[in-house]
């Protein structure tokens, strides 16, 4: 991120456009009942669950805490919420 005394609109202004563009996608499809997977839980190397919707799960696996959908791991979780449509 850079600051340019001479531009309009800075790094930061077009970074806040992409999160807000994100954020109306998202509510969009939160909208027509789509989960969006906004959190998960997963589950320590140690295999000890914290939460008891962890229980079951194989690190790295994570669990989204709505719909309860298993994900292999963080890539896999993000991955699926880019292709969300
Ligand atoms: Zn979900």
């Amino acid at each position: 991120m850079m600051y340019d005394p001479e531009a309009i609109y800075q790094d930061a202004d077009i970074e806040q456009a992409e999160m807000e563009r994100e954020g109306r996608r998202l509510a969009a499809l939160e909208k027509r009942g789509t989960c969006t997977h906004g959190r998960v839980i997963g589950i320590g190397e140690d295999g000890v669950a914290h939460y008891p919707e962890a229980v079951g799960l194989v690190h790295p696996q994570v669990k989204c805490d709505r719909c309860g959908r298993v994900f292999a791991d963080d890539d896999d979780w993000l991955q699926a919420i880019d292709n969300l449509r």
